[in-house]
């Protein structure tokens, strides 16, 4: 394995007590890409609020065991978050350009950190335009407002806007998931060659894409660590059997059921209404299963249930029509 850029040693995490990370130790090697992975809920977003602490942002959260950076535990209270997070670029799952020009965007990091003159943050904008491969469609509007950008324009500022304070690690949130096919292989490929120069941990439900971009996999299921390895090591021959039924699609999450509605027969908005008003009748945390049959609601349920705040856990198929949604209540 390459140098270890990221030790992760013991991490704990709770929201309210409830028990997201358990005992979490693993390395991150040096410019390679990591994947977690893993189903929904099983704490990969909350290890990644753990490396820039953007956790602290949590109601209610606890946490304790140890992060190192180039061996500076950024667990530590006395580390300067700032410093941290500016090692680090976020790319989230959803773009959120700033509400200003695109070349605003790009120019406000590093003006922030004391670059003043013209000349020089116009070659910063070109350069990590380019990095990104948005230079060619936007250098004759750069001007204009960032939001007149289309969604897969924007996630690529953000990023360009995240490598202009010149970050050592890139951190990845399900960063294709609000995307388009061909604005997804954009950032794939970018990412791809971001690698050379850049430590970057992907979070991703994304099998297929963590098949095409790790080099290290990192699986955790419902607050473990499962298994961990090189992508060979951990697609080609995993030592778990949890693991090789994720990879293999045929994983179904044990998870208890607090409720079940039977909305078979029903047609959309219908499922999704009725749904809706099954969830409603439950505790924040509990676990609904919804059994649909319409083709249409295996895929305008979870949309909707996610567009809401809740959490998607799974969707499967269980026989030549019925179809299963798992949905836990936020
Ligand atoms: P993943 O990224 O794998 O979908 P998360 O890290 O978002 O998982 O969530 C892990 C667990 O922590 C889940 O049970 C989720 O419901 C819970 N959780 C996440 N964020 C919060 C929060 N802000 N408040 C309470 N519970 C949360």
């Amino acid at each position: 394995m390459s140098e270890t850029h990221i030790k992760i040693d013991n991490v704990n995490a709770y929201y309210s007590g409830n028990h997201a990370l358990k005992n979490i130790s693993v390395r991150i090697p040096k410019k390679q890409i990591t994947a977690i992975i893993g189903p929904s809920g099983c704490g990969k977003s909350t290890l990644l609020k753990c490396m820039n602490r953007l956790i602290d942002l949590e109601d209610e959260i606890a946490y304790s065991g140890n992060i190192l950076i180039d061996n500076e535990n950024i667990f530590d209270r006395k580390t300067d978050v700032v410093n941290i997070r500016k090692k680090m670029g976020l790319l989230a799952q959803k773009p959120t350009p700033l509400p200003m020009s695109i070349y605003e965007n790009i120019a406000f990091g590093p003006r922030i950190h004391g670059v003043k003159k013209k000349p020089e943050l116009d070659t910063i904008v070109e350069k990590y335009l380019t990095l990104a491969g948005l230079w060619e469609e936007v250098k004759d509007r750069l001007n204009s407002p960032a939001s007149q950008l289309s969604i897969g324009q924007q996630q690529r500022l953000c990023l360009a806007r995240g490598l202009a304070v010149e970050p050592e690690i890139i951190l990845c949130d399900e960063p294709t998931s609000a995307l388009d096919p061909v604005s997804s292989q954009h950032i794939e490929h970018l990412l791809l060659k971001l690698k050379e120069d850049y430590t970057i941990v992907l979070v991703t439900h994304n099998i297929h894409q963590a098949i095409r971009l790790a080099d290290y996999v990192v699986h955790l299921y419902l607050g473990e660590l499962v298994e961990h390895g090189t992508a060979n090591e951990v697609f080609e021959n995993p030592k778990e059997e949890r693991t090789r039924a994720y990879i293999n699609g045929t994983f179904i999450p044990e998870f208890k059921i607090d409720a079940e509605v039977n909305l078979k027969g029903n047609e959309c908005p219908y499922n999704f209404i009725y749904a809706k008003q099954a969830l409603h009748n439950l505790a924040k945390g509990k676990i609904l299963k919804v059994v649909v049959d319409s083709p249409t609601a295996i895929t305008e349920v979870p949309r909707g249930m996610e567009a809401d705040g809740h959490n998607v856990l799974g969707v499967k198929q269980v026989n030549e029509s019925d179809w299963e949604i798992l949905i836990r209540k936020q």
